[in-house]
């Protein structure tokens, strides 16, 4: 049996004159993550993305193309349906088949028939009344119910076939990336970033990640760990600009010459964020996008916040910064990261922290701390122009 995937356009409905370009949007996502799987014919009518295959490949691979396309930002509801011929026998089979599962394990339903096809001998209501009494031969323990059924029976007579579906399900809502533009990622191997990423993907904000890593102090497994969680969140974006920094030198010239390690972590961060910005210049990103939720550490106080905020001009956005560690972790296993985030490996922010890090730096000490380290700057612009670029993507 084929299977076709219906989409339902979400907020970006609302968009007035702009909504041609969202739909576009939404269109081209779709297809860039279709491409590896077939033929696929795309066609948006009314709100809805109508999503077929085209050819065998297709057809084989329609589980993991559904699963893709879920993944995509935009669509608010979905529907997965069973194509059909368009005479009633047709339908009455593929509705007996097709939602077998369903209509054993309710106990009311109904049938909603929509005819755009009107060359079709029944009208809808026809069709509803038919339909509802071969499904009532087939599972004689249901009962119809008009209004408030467990299951409604959708059949839809379309120009050129009928499609049968047990109604929406919710999709992963937010607006089509890049609608919104685009920002760099500060990723982590931890819950959060990937988090915040997600978060601010779903916006409709196209991503770039940049990671930081200390070789010899962090090893190729924490960096495998996070080019993981990159390809995990391009299941998201579509394929992901991923930068890794060798912060390594600078680390250690921060280890070395900063007077007052108890400042360390805040100057550390700073020069992360100046890095970042660099690079987000270079990659047209608008803004910077941390996974920093209020007071979780000594370095996301909001003191220690702002002095982190003032070392460079793109706003930081912190969707995590309202919620609980058990929050964040609830989106983490939702999207498929946690499992990743957790294994062990370490991360170059936990490497040489102070034992006493201080939770309400003034910017005046930081400030006067920094112009105290001349080399900063240069081994900053060192890291940024010796980062490793990969376009990671989903299919590895
Ligand atoms: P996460 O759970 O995302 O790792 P965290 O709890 O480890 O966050 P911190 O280490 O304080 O918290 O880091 C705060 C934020 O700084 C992270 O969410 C991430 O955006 C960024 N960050 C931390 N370490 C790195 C890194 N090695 N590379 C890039 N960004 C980092
Ligand atoms: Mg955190």
């Amino acid at each position: 049996m084929r299977e076709m995937l219906m989409a339902t356009m979400g907020e970006m409905t609302l968009k007035g004159q702009n909504r041609k370009s969202f739909e576009n949007a939404l269109l081209k996502n779709l297809r860039v993550r279709l491409q590896a799987l077939g033929e696929w014919k795309l066609h948006a009518a009314q709100s809805t993305v109508y999503i077929e295959p085209c050819d065998e490949r297709a057809v084989a691979n329609t589980t993991e193309a559904f699963e893709r396309c879920l993944r995509v930002f935009g669509i608010a509801a979905f529907s997965r349906a069973a194509i059909c011929e368009k005479d009633f026998e047709s339908i009455t089979k593929t509705a007996v088949d097709y939602l077998a599962p369903q209509l054993l394990a309710a106990k009311t339903f109904k049938v909603a028939a929509k005819r755009a096809d009107k060359s079709f001998p029944l009208n809808s209501m026809e069709l509803s009344r038919e339909l509802g009494g071969e499904l009532l031969l087939a599972f004689p323990h249901l009962k119809v119910d008009v209004h408030t059924p467990e299951l409604t029976v959708m059949t839809e007579i379309r120009e050129t076939a009928a499609y049968v579906h047990a109604g929406k399900q919710k999709g992963p809502g937010g607006l089509p990336i890049p609608t919104s533009g685009r920002a760099a990622v500060l990723l982590s191997g931890g819950i959060d970033s990937p988090v915040a990423a997600y978060q601010m993907a779903k916006r409709g904000l196209g991503l770039v990640a940049v990671h930081f890593a200390s070789p010899p102090y962090t090893s190729p497994r924490a960096a495998a760990k996070v080019q993981t969680l990159a390809r995990l969140l391009s299941g998201y974006t579509g394929p992901l600009p991923y930068y890794v920094v060798e912060y390594t030198k600078a680390q250690e010239y921060l280890r070395d010459q900063l007077p007052k390690q108890e400042y360390f972590t805040v100057l550390m961060r700073r020069s992360m964020l100046r890095i970042a910005h660099r690079i987000a210049r270079r990659e047209e990103c608008l803004a910077l996008i941390t996974g920093e939720s209020l007071a979780q550490v000594a370095s996301q106080t909001l003191q220690a916040l702002a002095a982190t905020d003032e070392a460079q001009s793109l706003p930081v956005l912190r969707p995590c910064i309202g919620m609980d560690k058990a929050e964040i972790t609830d989106v983490a296993r939702r999207i498929g990261t946690f499992e990743t985030s957790i294994l062990p490996y370490e991360d170059c922010c936990t490497i040489f922290t102070p034992p006493h890090p201080r939770t309400k730096p003034k910017l005046e000490d930081v400030l006067r701390l920094e112009q105290a380290l001349p080399e900063l700057e240069a081994l900053e612009a060192q890291a940024t122009e010796e980062a490793v670029f990969t376009l990671v993507r989903e299919d590895g």
